[in-house]
């Protein structure tokens, strides 16, 4: 379980999906791949997702 958003820090996420997290600050979502790991995504004006890599906790 995810607490905070690993970009921010802060703890204004909420959960999308099964291991999938939405942080109000950054506007983006971001999925846990790993124990220190973490893939972003942008959410594109369409809705749709688009990655923006992944990176190290
Ligand atoms: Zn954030």
């Amino acid at each position: 379980m995810v607490t905070y958003c690993p970009v921010c820090n802060r703890v204004d996420i909420g959960k999308v999906g099964a291991n999938q997290y939405y942080c109000w600050h950054c506007c983006i979502e971001f999925s846990m791949t790993g124990k220190h790991r973490y893939r972003l995504y942008s959410i594109e004006d369409d809705g749709t997702l688009s990655s923006l890599g992944e990176e190290k906790v």
